[in-house]
């Protein structure tokens, strides 16, 4: 697959602070790109450069190889050949669903209705052409949108939140049925969102971005399950930190020693686990001091706290090493009583090793 947009460096100051620095990303088409990251790090700034309506610094986009923006070239929206999405929808009022979504269509009337129809019915929305806006819900309103920013047929497809201002309940239906179009529309998309489970949802390729750079580019499985550091793996869940200092790439912990090859000898090393990952020994039997063992040495915490939360239950324990809080989650219902001692165990092949910040 071609690789449809590119980004190649682009930086944005405002006011002499950096708000997008040095960014690359890659679309191929038919591929959706999440770029993924806390509220204020730059994302919805360089969609808007991508878009046409702000300018970089520096840098170089280019769609299909042709340049949007550069040395000495910088491409109106209108010339890009994108379509845009952002929260609040911004349909028309005056204009009922149809004249919406037909509204970028050039060309014959009779083309133009046809293109309508079709992306109708993509959305689900049928019979609603001689609706307008007021009479929609958000879920409707939201499958307008999607359907007027495909209509003209955009090479890139750029969204910004596009979900947040929808009710939860409805959202994760929303989500698929959009990305079925968007997947069958073939564009290329980039989705901003600040939503971890999103992203993980609807990615192809997760960018993660923070303090307006990219910080690690993926797969949702491998952005997920191998963190480039801490704040990456603390994104997309609670962790859990268990210290140690490494000695002759080996790490001396509660839960019995941690392979820590690279690490610097008598450094802070830092084990972070996933709470899932975290496992309660039920039959601690026969379990000895293995550094290469999955799942390593037992070390006991008393329960703090259970909660049940419909999927998981999630069980905080006070460890009995040092007093510190480590949290695991227990598929389905499990609600032991505050006071009882466990044993803990981490899964070795699913630990992160970092240096200590
Ligand atoms: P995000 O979409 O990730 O929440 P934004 O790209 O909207 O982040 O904003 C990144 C930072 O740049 C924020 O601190 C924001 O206040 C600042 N910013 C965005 N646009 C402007 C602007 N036109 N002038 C000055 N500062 C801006
Ligand atoms: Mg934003």
């Amino acid at each position: 697959m071609n690789t449809r947009l590119m980004v190649e460096g682009i930086t944005r100051r405002f006011g002499g602070r950096v708000v997008v620095q040095d960014l690359s990303l890659s679309v191929k088409a038919g591929q959706v790109t999440c770029l993924l990251g806390p509220s204020g790090c730059g994302k919805s700034t360089t969609l808007r450069m991508i878009a046409g309506v702000e300018t970089p610094d520096t840098g170089r986009i280019t769609i299909d190889g042709a340049e949007m923006f550069g040395p000495g070239v910088n491409l109106p929206p209108e010339a890009r050949g994108v379509g845009l999405i952002f929260q609040d929808f911004a349909l028309f009022p005056h204009l009922t669903v149809a004249g919406n979504v037909g509204f970028g269509l050039s060309g014959d009337r009779g083309v133009r209705a046809r293109r309508v129809g079709e992306l109708l019915e993509k959305v689900n929305l049928s019979g609603f052409g001689d609706k307008h806006p007021h009479e929609l819900s958000g879920g409707e309103q939201q499958r307008v949108a999607l359907a007027r920013a495909l209509a003209p047929r955009p090479r890139v497809m750029l969204m910004d939140e596009p979900f947040s201002g929808l009710d939860n309940r409805l959202r994760d239906g929303i989500r698929d049925s959009t990305l079925d179009v968007l997947k069958e529309e073939g564009a290329a998309v980039l989705l901003v969102t600040h939503e971890p489970d999103e992203a993980m949802r609807m990615a192809d390729q997760i960018a993660l971005m923070r303090d307006g750079r990219i910080v690690q580019q993926g797969a949702p499985y491998n952005v997920y399950n191998a963190p480039v550091d801490k704040a990456a793996a603390a994104f997309f869940s609670d962790i859990n930190v268990i210290r140690g200092v490494s000695k002759g790439a080996l790490t001396d912990t509660p839960f019995g020693a941690f392979l820590t090859p690279g690490q610097v000898d008598g450094a802070a090393v830092d084990i972070v686990i996933r709470p899932q990952h975290l496992k309660i020994d039920f039959d601690r039997a026969g379990r000895g001091p293995n550094p290469t063992a999955v799942e390593g040495t037992p070390a006991r915490g008393v329960v703090q706290r259970a909660r049940y939360l419909g999927r998981e239950s999630l069980v905080e324990f006070r460890m009995e090493y040092d007093g510190s809080v480590l949290t695991t989650s227990v598929p389905g219902v499990f609600l032991p009583k505050p006071g009882t001692a466990l044993w803990l165990m981490i899964r070795r092949d699913r630990c992160f090793v970092f240096p200590a910040a």
